[in-house]
């Protein structure tokens, strides 16, 4: 029984999409790939998970691979975000004002004007 292996493929990618997978695949971050390519990492997920690419294991876009499957993330892909989101999280703790951080991640300490 002589299935045409293209019947089972998704529709043709243009080529900035196919660079886009090629990327993702080889280990170069959605940022990069977004620079190159103009992909949006929304559209790249997407596409990865309809042609069966996945990026490296250990990577955020590894995990974002995962995600986009309704996989568990693997450990070193767990691993890879959590290290992410805790850089993201201390990038945004030096840029927002006070206000909003207490807002936003709650206030373990109250300080209430106590030294002043
Ligand atoms: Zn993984």
């Amino acid at each position: 029984m002589a299935t045409p292996a293209t019947s089972s493929r998704p529709p043709a990618l243009t080529a900035a999409q196919a660079v886009a997978l090629a990327l993702l695949k080889h280990g170069h971050t959605q940022r990069t790939i977004q620079a190159r390519t103009d992909v949006t990492p929304d559209v790249l997920y997407a596409l990865a998970a309809a042609w069966d690419i996945t990026a490296p294991c250990g990577t955020v876009e590894g995990h974002a691979c995962h995600q986009v499957r309704d996989e568990d993330p693997c450990g070193p892909c767990a691993t890879a975000r959590g290290r992410a989101d805790a850089r993201e999280l201390a990038r945004k703790r030096k840029t927002l004002p006070a206000a909003v951080r207490r807002a936003r991640f709650g206030n373990p300490r109250r300080r209430q004007a106590a030294s002043r």
